[in-house]
């Protein structure tokens, strides 16, 4: 008799929680150079699929696929909010971003998105440099976030439509059209938030900031005559904006009863746990800025910014946030529903051809 077929510890591709009708997912494999990576095409429906590769020592191949399925379909949404003519993909490469990188494994991924025939644009992402992005694009038309294709490093633009967005939550929350003397708890102090940190700074802002690594506060500190705190207390100090600038899923059943600011606005992606964390926050009166529609001054300047026509269309894109926030606050206050529900709500509008961006 044969043994019993032992069930899989895990889902597999469509039965995976995150699969959502994604179109097209491709595994990729060098063995010379050891590359292993996913390639997941969400949507499309607006054009290729963007959206930057990101290098993780993922403890399991599953966790990868989960991974790049969440934030491909994240892309779609991103891309369609922010009005460029591009869907949502994305790459993970499986390693870990310090010890697992080569010449040859960042060639044969360039290899592997050139095969996709410019149905996939990458760019760079968590683990992978705008270096490493220069020599992806020796293999490959479709890298972008290089100097040769493009305007570099897309954090600064980032950090720009993220200082925007949070000016235009101030207004909504606090019906405040300047920030002198209000104050901003910025979580994370890096590529974004430090350069959030500075334009908040410079419009007389005042900082209280955290981060893991203590330079950067120490920085902060002497540059913006900003307040450090510790790093599990930054989410919960008395201020007007909570500012989440470093990893995902800061916002939760446990820190949300504790923050004691009136809105929250930040850079970092997947800020909510849970899809109900925004109706938490909502419950709270703590009004929440989606954290994609804010921190798409990247993949804007990576979609529209050429050597050609240099950044005036990129900067015109990033002003929009601006709007579109407006446009989703409102129609929350209209409705009852938290932002983040009408946001997406909104994207998917945007992709199906109902609406168009703002
Ligand atoms: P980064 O790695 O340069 O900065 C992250 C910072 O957070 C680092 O300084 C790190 O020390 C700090 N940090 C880590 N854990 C922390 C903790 N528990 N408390 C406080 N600080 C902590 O990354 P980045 O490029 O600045 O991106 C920040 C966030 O914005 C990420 O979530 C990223 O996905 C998102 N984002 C970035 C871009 C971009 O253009 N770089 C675009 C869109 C979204």
């Amino acid at each position: 008799m044969n043994a019993p077929v032992t069930a899989f510890a895990h889902s597999t591709v469509f039965e995976d929680e995150s699969f959502s009708d994604h179109e097209q997912i491709v595994f990729c494999h060098d063995k010379p150079s050891g590359l292993k990576a996913i390639i997941a095409l969400h949507s499309t429906q607006l054009g290729p699929a963007m959206g930057g590769t990101r290098m993780w020592d993922y403890q399991a191949s599953h966790q990868a696929l989960t991974d790049v399925l969440r934030l491909s379909r994240g892309m779609t949404y991103k891309n369609a909010v922010a009005g460029i003519p591009f869907g949502g993909g994305k790459a993970v490469i499986l390693g870990d971003p310090e010890t697992g990188k080569s010449e040859a494994l960042l060639e044969a991924f360039g290899r592997c998105v050139e095969g996709l025939a410019g149905r996939y644009i990458t760019a760079e992402d968590v683990g992978i440099s705008a270096g490493d992005m220069e020599t992806v694009s020796t293999m490959t038309r479709f890298a972008r976030g290089t100097r040769a294709k493009g305007l570099g490093d897309p954090s600064p633009y980032t950090a720009l439509g993220v200082y925007i967005g949070i000016l235009a939550t101030v207004e909504a929350r606090f019906g405040r059209s300047d920030i002198t003397n209000m104050t901003f708890a910025v979580q994370g102090l890096g590529s974004v938030g430090y350069g959030v940190a500075r334009h908040l700074h410079e419009a007389g802002g005042r900082l209280i900031v955290a981060d893991i690594n203590a330079d950067a506060v120490s920085r902060a500190v002497s540059e913006f005559g900003a307040t450090a705190v510790s790093t599990d207390r930054i989410h919960a100090v008395a201020s007007d904006v909570f500012v989440p600038c470093a990893l995902g899923a800061g916002l939760n059943e446990t820190t949300i009863p504790q923050i004691r600011a009136g809105a929250v606005a930040g850079a970092a992606n997947n800020q909510l746990a849970r899809p109900e964390d925004g109706q938490r926050l909502q419950d709270r009166e703590i009004l929440y800025a989606p954290d994609y529609v804010l921190n798409a001054g990247g993949v804007i300047s990576i979609a529209l910014g050429t050597p050609d026509f240099g950044a005036d269309p990129v900067l015109e894109r990033i002003q929009a946030i601006s709007r579109t926030l407006g446009k989703i606050f409102d129609q929350s206050g209209k409705t009852g529903s938290p932002p983040v529900i009408i946001a997406d709500q909104m994207a998917e509008r945007i992709v199906s051809g109902q609406i168009n961006a703002q």
